[in-house]
């Protein structure tokens, strides 16, 4: 396999899915796995392009059969990362990133001990609440959970190989591209 593997973790609301976004525009052939997950989705999101939103059944179906490389229960959701399109991409010699959660990262590097950890942090618990409001995407009972869970997430943090404080949106992506391109 010739690509290179990366996760990308960090509290929800410190900025993953702009950087990532950025990161796609800015690196050439890098490629962001599409996650499964059972939360419903948000306006705007569509089946097979922000996630593959599968029932409780059909994910526990697809774990039993092997189908994740990794899978966790985040803010009381199963979320999984299909193994088959990683394989296939980093075949490809693509940069494969995965943008999920520090108990998924954790499994990433058991089983592929070459990939990169990245985090993605806040420059302040106070900046996370107010980009989660601002955002606008979740209730506040789901910014309640997400803050509450940002909290391990960030001791977490000390055990990824990478650090990138989300303050400057451009001095961020520049770090991020820096290590993809290194
Ligand atoms: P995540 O994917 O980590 O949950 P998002 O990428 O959705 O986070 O970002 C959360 C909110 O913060 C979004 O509204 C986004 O536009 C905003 N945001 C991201 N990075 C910055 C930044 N460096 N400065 C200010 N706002 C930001
Ligand atoms: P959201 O519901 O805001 O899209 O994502 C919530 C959290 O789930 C984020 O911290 C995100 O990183 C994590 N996540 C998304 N996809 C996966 C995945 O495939 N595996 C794991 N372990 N976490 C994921």
């Amino acid at each position: 396999m010739s690509g290179s593997l990366f996760v990308i973790s960090g509290p929800s609301g410190a900025g993953k899915g702009t950087l990532v976004q950025r990161l796609v525009e800015r690196v050439p052939h890098t490629w962001v796995s599409i996650s499964a997950t059972t939360r419903a989705p948000r306006t705007g999101e569509v089946d097979g392009v922000h996630y593959r939103f599968m029932t409780p059944e059909e994910f526990e179906r697809t774990i039993e059969e092997g189908g994740f490389a990794e899978w966790a229960n985040v803010h009381s959701h199963y979320y999984g990362t299909p193994t088959g399109p990683i394989i296939e991409h980093l075949e490809a010699g693509d940069n494969v990133l995965l943008e999920i959660d520090v108990q998924g990262g954790f499994q990433v590097r058991e089983k592929f001990p070459d990939a990169k950890l990245l985090f993605i942090a806040p420059p302040s618990m106070e900046v996370l609440e107010q980009r989660l409001r601002g955002r606008g995407t979740d209730s506040d009972e789901e910014i309640a959970k997400r803050l509450r869970n940002a909290k391990g997430e960030l001791e977490a943090s000390k055990d990824y190989d990478v650090v990138v404080v989300n303050d400057d949106l451009e001095e961020a992506t520049d770090k991020l591209a820096e290590v993809l391109e290194s």
